[in-house]
């Protein structure tokens, strides 16, 4: 059952029907919300994209300086219980499955350590008996006594679960809802603790809840209506940080790519309409990070850095080990399209005027995140 906040027909038809008017009122609102936002998604606003990426560029420069923060994924196994039509690791798919040992972990994070990266995502399939909270706590655990930062991209977890990931030095959760569609939501997600779409609507809330200092929120653009999935998620986004005004929120905007289950995108999305998304989404949310992996283009992704983009991955494995020259890497998640390594990326951005950031902020330092007693 979808919760009342996620209907967004009121703004649906201004993200169809704005005019041009509207688009340029709402490309330079003094505060913007989820009605300039849907009128930035709207074609008239499309049909302007290079004013929206000039404002876009100068919000992000407001707030973030001319820096871009980096990242790498690492995956820690691809064993699933779960049949996620888009993923090449869904329970279904004959690949080679792999869990990292405790050895293999260490080789890689000292292979990415050995890159110069200095905050890590950590990823795993759903949740297992082999490969549960406590196997994902304890790679927290042993990345963090390496890495000035840690995340993690893994199954909903409890509360208290959530807890003990941030005791154990993880900073942020990323958890994206896939698409707020629910019948969509129950046709791509057959079988498996994923295919509970509740318990993946509430659990950014419980992980900040739970003293995660940040969450990450994205829906994988191509399996839903673009337009409804995205305004469902500027909600999602406003709720949060409503309610956990001392906490982070960041978006992401993954788009399908080829995997062993050869899905492809049922509502496929331009790079033109990703731009749109990501400029809309800058403006109406000016201090949230925006963040952009190597699913992406060189091209695409040189030209938005900077522009809305203020976080991207890079030198990115999507398979399990890949890092060290002793782990060899199992079956991908999905291919990636930018195979760029650290130096030539950064160099890239350093030709743009823009500063690689390997490390911003010391986990150490960090508060616990504060609520406000209003509910969601
Ligand atoms: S997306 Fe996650 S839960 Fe779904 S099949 Fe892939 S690894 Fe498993």
């Amino acid at each position: 059952m979808r919760p009342e906040w996620l209907d967004v027909s009121p703004w649906l038809d201004l993200a169809r029907r704005a005019d041009r008017g509207m688009a340029m009122q709402a490309a330079v609102a003094s505060d913007p919300g989820i009605r300039e936002f849907a009128i930035l998604l709207s074609p008239a606003a499309g049909a302007e994209l290079e004013t929206l990426a000039a404002r876009a560029q100068a919000l992000t420069r407001r707030h973030f300086g001319q820096t871009i923060g980096l990242y790498a994924p690492l995956y820690l196994s691809n064993y699933c219980p779960t049949q996620c039509a888009y993923c090449g690791f869904a329970s279904g798919r004959r690949i080679q499955r792999h869990r990292l040992s405790a050895a293999e972990l260490e080789a890689e994070c000292a292979a990415l350590k050995r890159l110069g990266l200095e905050e890590v995502l950590l990823l795993t399939g759903d949740r297992l008996a082999t490969a549960g909270y406590e196997f994902v706590r304890d790679a927290v655990a042993c990345a963090a006594s390496r890495f000035h930062n840690v995340t993690a991209e893994v199954f909903a977890m409890t509360e208290s679960e959530y807890a003990g990931l941030a005791a154990a030095g993880c900073t942020a959760v990323t958890l994206y809802q896939e698409t707020y569609d629910p019948a969509r939501y129950a046709l791509l997600h057959e079988s498996g603790p994923k295919a509970d779409y509740g318990c993946r609507l509430d659990a950014p809330a419980r992980a900040l809840e739970g003293g995660m200092r940040s969450v990450g929120l994205g829906v994988l653009l191509g399996l839903s209506e673009p337009l409804e999935d995205v305004l469902r998620l500027f909600r999602h986004a406003s709720r949060l940080r409503r309610r956990f005004w001392g906490g982070g929120v960041a978006i992401s905007f993954p788009r399908i790519r080829p995997q062993s289950g050869d899905y492809a995108a049922d509502f496929p999305l331009s790079q033109r309409q990703l731009a749109q998304i990501v400029f809309a989404f800058r403006i109406a949310m000016p201090d949230v990070p925006l963040v952009l992996s190597t699913r992406e283009s060189p091209r695409f992704r040189d030209g938005i850095a900077g522009v809305g983009i203020s976080k991207m991955s890079v030198a990115s494995r999507t398979t399990v080990g890949g890092y060290a020259e002793n782990t060899a890497p199992s079956s991908p998640q999905f291919e990636i399209d930018d195979h760029r390594g650290v130096e030539e990326f950064c160099a890239t951005l350093r030709a743009k005027r823009l500063q690689p950031v390997f490390k911003n902020w010391d986990a150490v330092y960090r508060t616990p995140c504060l609520t406000s007693s209003a509910s969601t």
